[in-house]
């Protein structure tokens, strides 16, 4: 419930499936949320609209008036440039190109907008409301089928010379490494995602390694997942647990990069592999610390997300508070 003394905002967490819409106050709480469909394949005008609607739908649950609340902040997919609000192309929206979002949404509802990367939106979040709360400088990964991340210093995402910054995924940590989506090779997330446990499985399988991850994926080596991994890791399985130990190696030469360059207080882990939790996040700190220098090491916490499938929404939220008590 909404108080009269909280500053309201609106935060979006625009997905290629999913649209979340909440109404959040300054204390990061969540008064009301809108799970709608994303209708990606009825293209832009389709998907704005869905977004009003959500925002509507949120709106009325909440209680409340638009003009209640003091701006919005939309997460969106893809690379974008958060100073001028437009989002360059979207991977999982066909045909969005250039769209100006953030004054398209400006203009539908009224509101001062601010647009961010979903990752970045997710770090700005956990940084705001979450794990990282308190900090000035901090890191924030989301390992899942990529590796995605966000950057805060001192107190401020950073974004870069055009909102390009903290691809976090994309540092080459092999140089002659398998290839990336990016056309890049042994970029991180390609050693170190959940695509990359399960690709890894699947050869090491077709090379007759015995493993009761393909009983677990149904005998379908198409099915196997991180989360069957996990599994199977947890039953004893040995190639599950080597599987597990690697990507624990390529994650922590990762973080230790991370330390190094950015000597952050926290570093904020999220996204599904994530909550793998110690079997994996343990060792993965351990190699950090192995190669990172000690001053800078012990400097840093590493600690889980705290708000899970929440971060997104609730840091575009938190940016768009953030922007509304600039003068
Ligand atoms: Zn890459």
């Amino acid at each position: 419930v909404a108080k009269n003394s909280d500053t309201l905002v609106l935060g979006i967490d625009l997905g290629g499936t999913k649209i979340l819409s909440a109404v959040v106050n300054d204390h990061g709480g969540i008064v009301a949320r809108d799970h709608s469909v994303t209708p990606a394949a009825l293209g832009q005008e389709a998907v704005i609209e869905a977004i009003i609607f959500s925002v509507h739908r949120v709106l009325d649950q909440a209680g409340l008036p638009l003009a209640r609340l003091a701006a919005v902040g939309i997460g969106a997919p893809g690379p974008l440039n958060p100073e001028t609000g437009i989002l360059f192309t979207a991977p999982n929206l066909p045909g969005w190109h250039d769209v100006p979002l953030r004054d398209i949404i400006e203009r539908k509802l009224g509101l001062k907008g601010y647009l961010v990367n979903d990752a970045n939106a997710a770090a700005f979040g956990e940084f705001f409301f979450g794990a990282g709360r308190g900090s000035r400088n901090l890191v924030y990964i989301t390992v899942s089928t990529g590796i995605g991340g966000g950057i805060i210093v001192d107190g401020k995402l950073y974004s870069g010379a055009n909102g390009s910054a903290a691809e976090l995924g994309h540092m080459t940590i092999d140089d002659d490494g398998p290839l990336c989506n990016c056309g890049n090779k042994g970029c991180w997330e390609v050693l170190a995602s959940g695509t990359a446990m399960a690709r890894n499985a699947r050869d090491q399988i077709r090379a007759g390694r015995g493993s009761t991850i393909l009983d677990l994926a149904g005998g379908d080596l198409e099915k196997v997942t991180a989360r069957i991994i996990h599994t199977a890791a947890l039953q004893g399985d040995a190639l599950a647990r080597e599987l597990i130990s690697r990507t624990a190696y390529y994650l922590g030469v990762g973080l230790g990069n991370i330390i190094n360059i950015f000597n952050p207080e926290v570093i904020v882990i999220g996204g599904g592999v994530s909550l793998m939790g110690e079997i994996l996040l343990k060792p993965a700190w351990e190699i950090a610390g192995s190669r990172a220098y000690k001053d800078a090491f012990l400097a840093a916490r590493f600690l889980p997300a705290a708000l899970g499938r929440d971060s997104g929404v609730l840091g575009a939220a938190a940016m768009a508070l953030q922007m509304s008590r600039q003068p």
